[in-house]
């Protein structure tokens, strides 16, 4: 599966000299879509884990279907005031201001083995936040899973500890 024949460049979106990479064409195609989420969920099942969590909201998308081809279970990582139980934050630096991410309290425990799944590796940032989330409840990050990686971004500088599977590359 040629998986960048379905990623559609759209350049300056949002906003002036950002290259968008469009994950829609290839989630919208019932082959490509399957192709990913297979080799992704092969990759969770090699790290044995339990646990997938996506980050809001293009996590959501790759995660959820790998938990269930694994029979795992999926947890949702969201920007603050979307989860309604108490959670734990993680606020982290951008290029300007900050954001933050929130996970419920109780969502994973300590042993867990847990797998974190997104559309794209650009800066880190928000999987960086996603592992400290994970680590701060007790949980063990065995695997780090992505569709696509900016490679100049180098933000596997920030996860450089942990096993990561992409499954292509710009
Ligand atoms: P980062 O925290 O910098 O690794 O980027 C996190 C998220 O921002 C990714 O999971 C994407 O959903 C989104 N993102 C960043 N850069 C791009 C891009 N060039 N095209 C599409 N999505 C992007």
């Amino acid at each position: 599966m040629k998986f960048q024949d379905y990623i559609t460049n759209v350049p300056d979106f949002p906003i002036e000299g950002i290259q968008f990479k469009d994950i829609t064409p290839l989630i919208g195609d019932v082959a490509a879509f399957k192709a990913a989420v297979d080799e992704l969920t092969d990759f969770a099942r090699e790290k044995q884990a339990n646990i997938v969590i996506g980050p809001d909201a293009r996590g959501f998308i790759i995660g959820a279907p790998v938990a269930y081809a694994l029979g795992a279970g999926f947890v949702p990582v969201r920007k603050p005031g979307k989860l309604p139980r108490e959670v734990l934050r993680y606020d982290y630096a951008l290029e300007y201001g900050t954001n933050t991410l929130c996970m419920h309290k109780d969502a994973i425990k300590p042993g867990d083995r847990v797998v974190i799944m997104d559309d794209l590796l650009a800066t880190g940032g928000t999987v960086e936040a996603t592992v400290k989330l994970i680590e701060e409840a007790g949980g063990t990050v065995v695997g780090l899973g992505f569709m696509i990686e900016l490679v100049e971004l180098n933000g596997r500088e920030k996860i450089k500890d942990y096993d990561i599977k992409v499954l292509m590359q710009y």
